[in-house]
């Protein structure tokens, strides 16, 4: 991501404790999508971002928010996430660049126990962070007050369009006050999405960065080979890597395959996947993030939008279906200031997924290299130097 543009956060009106916290968090400049969001935003006005992960979306809405919810005693703002990691990394920037501001921010996700949302919600929070699903159950049972919700904002819309959520938020809009201020934020406009947007947002300021387009600091190699292949493949790939290392699979039951493979090698892996404890999930989490663990085998849906930094390599074991998956995998690597690679494993099936992917983000997807006698010993030319 590039902070390239002239707008400083100075130029924003914004109370001093939240540009000190800005401050200390260590942004210097906003990112193209806050210095573009944020002052309609603090107008008032309803926003829709298009942007990828690792764009800094997450302080272009939470920012402005702040700033209204500021010293505010009741609940005023609702963040919908997609997962519960993107709702918990929301809740972190909030408490980070809002706490001194007066931000009391309360987090409502499914997989735990419901006394714990009742302990968050009589903290009296004016900014709720949340997941659908348990939203919903809240809902049902009066538990919340959206009397005096003032902003909503829904992040990664076409994650949630693509995991089934488009009713629930249906449910949920319905459930807020008309008037308010609305912001969306999403990677890609699906039809479904594009119809909720416009019903529930009045002229949104739409703001677009970047073409759907990988970080360009992403390095990508792709390679053709047999599905037998992918195992001794990886296992090469992992041997020679001394950095972090997520691996996208397919599916929950293929997660847990390969992450038993890659421990019978001695190689310590962790593993996400929906189907996983959240306490098991927040571990996998924590000791990746942490450096405990290097390599950490994931399905897309739990990986999306998680904020890690320093991600030298993505693989994609499986090739995603979804274009719009690979650009998001592939933002894991190369945020902010980091740059990385991204290999992608590419079987005779997927040929017209990798089109697909060519299709959306153009030229900049090489060729696969074909592996085709694949002996435990790779000597194409794509796999050597593209290495750091
Ligand atoms: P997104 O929501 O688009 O996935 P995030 O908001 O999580 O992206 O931001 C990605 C990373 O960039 C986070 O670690 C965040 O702390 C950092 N970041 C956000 N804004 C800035 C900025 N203006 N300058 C430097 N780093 C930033």
């Amino acid at each position: 991501m590039s902070t390239e543009n002239d707008v400083k956060f100075t130029d924003f009106p914004l109370l001093e404790t939240i540009h000190q916290s800005i401050r200390q968090a260590g942004f210097e400049r906003p990112t193209p999508i806050q210095a573009a969001c944020i002052p309609p935003a603090l107008e008032g006005k309803d926003v829709i971002g298009l942007a990828q992960t690792g764009t800094g979306k997450t302080a272009a809405f939470a920012i402005p928010i702040i700033q209204r919810m500021s010293g505010r005693s009741e609940l005023g703002a609702l963040v919908l996430a997609p997962t519960r990691e993107l709702a918990a990394q929301i809740t972190t920037m909030f408490n980070q660049l809002g706490k001194d501001a007066g931000i009391r921010v309360a987090t409502i996700v499914g997989g735990v126990p419901i006394s714990e949302d009742h302990a968050a919600l009589s903290s009296w929070p004016n900014v709720l962070v949340a997941t659908p699903g348990r939203l919903i159950d809240h809902i049902e049972n009066g538990k919340i007050s959206f009397a005096e919700i003032e902003v909503l904002t829904v992040d990664e819309a076409d994650r949630m369009h693509d995991m089934g959520f488009v009713p629930q938020i249906r449910r949920i809009l319905s459930a807020l006050p008309r008037k308010r201020q609305t912001m969306m934020f999403t990677a890609t406009l699906p039809d479904d999405v594009e119809r909720i947007a416009r019903k529930s947002m009045h002229h949104p300021v739409r703001v677009q960065i970047g073409q759907c387009a990988p970080a360009h600091r992403a390095q990508q190699e792709l390679f053709e080979l047999a599905e037998d292949a992918k195992a001794p493949l990886l296992l090469k790939l992992l041997g020679k890597s001394s950095g972090r290392v997520l691996v996208f699979v397919r599916t929950k039951r293929g997660v847990d395959r390969l992450a038993r493979k890659i421990n019978a090698r001695r190689i310590r892996a962790g593993r996400i996947h929906g189907d996983l404890e959240q306490v098991h999930r927040d571990k996998a989490l924590s000791d990746f993030r942490h450096g405990r663990r290097l390599i950490l085998v994931a399905t897309d849906i739990a990986a999306r939008g998680l904020d890690i930094s320093n991600i030298e390599h993505v693989i994609n074991y499986d090739f995603p279906h979804h274009a719009e998956d690979y650009v998001h995998r592939i933002g894991r690597t190369a945020r902010v200031d980091a740059s990385g690679l991204a290999t992608s494993f590419v079987t005779r099936d997927d040929r017209r997924f990798v089109n697909q992917v060519r299709k959306l983000i153009g030229e900049n997807l090489p060729n696969p290299t074909r592996l085709d006698s694949y002996s435990a010993k790779p000597t194409h030319s794509a796999h050597r130097s593209k290495r750091r």
